[in-house]
């Protein structure tokens, strides 16, 4: 069977981040960093394409979203999700408005939801305003965002902004009588000439419902908790087995190795943690800034230990250590060294043999995913919450756990290296 939901995500950790959820929800995902260039996959029920559109252009926006719209549509698939931030990002050019009127226009639908609603991360809608915790959005330190300044709570108003028909609301009301009463307000919405409807969400039963009622729509949009009902459809409908292991990776045989960009605290502690029972190997910037001796000294190390088990090579520092490196390099030029030292590392050790990478660092892994040319991943088991393993879809393919920042407890990397593929 095809794929049945494919799903266009406006960055790549709210991409991550959804496929997560589809997986927890019994889909088998793959998620992939742009528009797809080729490939059929199988064994996929959905697919996440990871734009960077939060804050470009509104049109380049548009034109990135519908050439994803088309490959999905080529895919084969069912229905469509276009996934933004939970604190509606945008401003009043877009981009949410914008490319949600060119997909509908795309798919020759007029009528479609917007729910950011994400109650377990404390985003929840009422009577169409969205609040983070407990203060309207306006008030959350989101009218600050040097890109996406949020100074409206009111959504109704945020979207009418930015798209170009009548926004509508489904308010608490009707969501709390359930599926059939909210799918009702879909009905009637549409029939007076509105194109869109914020639908009010406080806890996860009303995201069920409200997905539950989206199950005929051709493009739902919202943050990745609305996703969280709409596998059920797929399932209600025969399309979904119950007993899939989504989250199933395949075996991969190689060594494995943890690299370590981030420095952050979390970082650290799981860095310090890990030299206690591996070796390891810390790059120095200033080094690294003079050219590629260091990084043949690494490899000359890690070669042989990786014989015997993984090993941690890393630029993690303290703060003080790293404001040291930036005042002499330049912030650009420290992050830029050590990015292409893992760049480099990362495609030599693939010629001695690692298969298997843990990457602590958003920008690291970024690093990383670029030099291995890997550019579709199928999600797997977390290892922790929002960190899943997951494996390439290159012809040899690699296991990536790829961890930002702050995520993961102490034993992180032990706890990547005990449930790898
Ligand atoms: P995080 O997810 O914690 O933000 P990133 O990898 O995104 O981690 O960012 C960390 C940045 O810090 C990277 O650009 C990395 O190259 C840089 N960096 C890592 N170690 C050092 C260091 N010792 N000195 C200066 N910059 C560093």
């Amino acid at each position: 069977m095809g794929i049945l939901l494919g799903c266009i995500a406006d960055d790549f950790t709210g991409a991550t981040d959804l496929a997560g959820m589809l997986v927890e929800a019994g889909m088998r995902t793959v998620m992939t960093i742009g528009v797809p260039t080729s490939g059929v996959l199988i064994d996929t029920d959905a697919l996440v394409i990871a734009l960077k559109s939060r804050t470009i252009p509104a049109q380049e926006a548009v034109n990135q979203s519908l050439s994803a719209l088309r490959w999905l549509q080529e895919a084969g698939c069912r229905q469509y999700f276009f996934k933004y931030c939970s604190t509606f990002d945008s401003t009043d050019q877009g981009n949410i408005g914008p490319v949600t009127d060119a997909l509908l226009d795309a798919l020759g639908s007029d009528f479609t939801i917007a729910c950011p609603a994400f109650p377990k991360n404390k985003r929840t809608l009422y009577k169409g305003h969205l609040f983070v915790g407990d203060v309207l959005l306006n008030e959350s330190g989101m009218q600050h965002h040097p890109l996406t300044p949020m100074t409206d709570a009111n959504l109704v108003r945020v979207l009418g902004r930015q798209a170009k028909h009548r926004v509508g609301l489904v308010p608490y009301d009707t969501v709390k009588q359930g599926e059939q009463a909210i799918r009702q307000a879909f009905n009637s919405l549409a029939e007076e000439g509105y194109r869109y409807a914020i639908v009010d969400a406080l806890e996860d039963s009303h995201l069920m419902a409200i997905g539950h009622a989206c199950a005929d729509m051709p493009l739902v949009t919202g943050g990745s908790g609305i996703s969280m009902g709409l596998p059920d459809n797929f399932r209600r409908k025969g399309l979904l087995k119950a007993e899939i292991q989504a989250d199933k990776l395949p075996t991969i045989e190689g060594k494995s190795i943890v690299l370590s960009g981030s420095c952050s605290l979390a970082t650290q502690e799981q860095v310090a943690s890990m030299q206690q029972k591996y070796p390891s190997f810390k790059l120095d910037p200033l080094r690294l800034a003079q050219g590629p001796e260091q990084i043949n000294e690494a490899m000359a190390w890690a070669a042989p230990l990786l014989e015997r088990g993984p090993v941690l090579i890393y630029a993690t520092s303290k703060p003080e250590e790293v404001k040291a490196v930036q005042n002499k390099l330049g912030v650009e030029r420290a992050s830029q060294v050590i990015e292409n030292a893992f760049a480099e590392i990362a495609r030599r050790l693939v010629d001695v043999g690692v298969q298997k990478f843990i990457v602590a660092g958003g920008e690291t892994s970024g690093a990383v995913v670029r030099a291995l040319n890997v550019t579709a991943l199928r999600i797997g088991p977390q290892i922790a919450p929002g960190v899943p393993w997951t494996t390439s879809l290159n012809d040899k393919p690699f296991a990536l756990a790829l961890k930002s920042g702050n995520f993961g407890s102490k034993n992180f990397f032990q706890e990547a290296l005990d449930s790898q593929p």
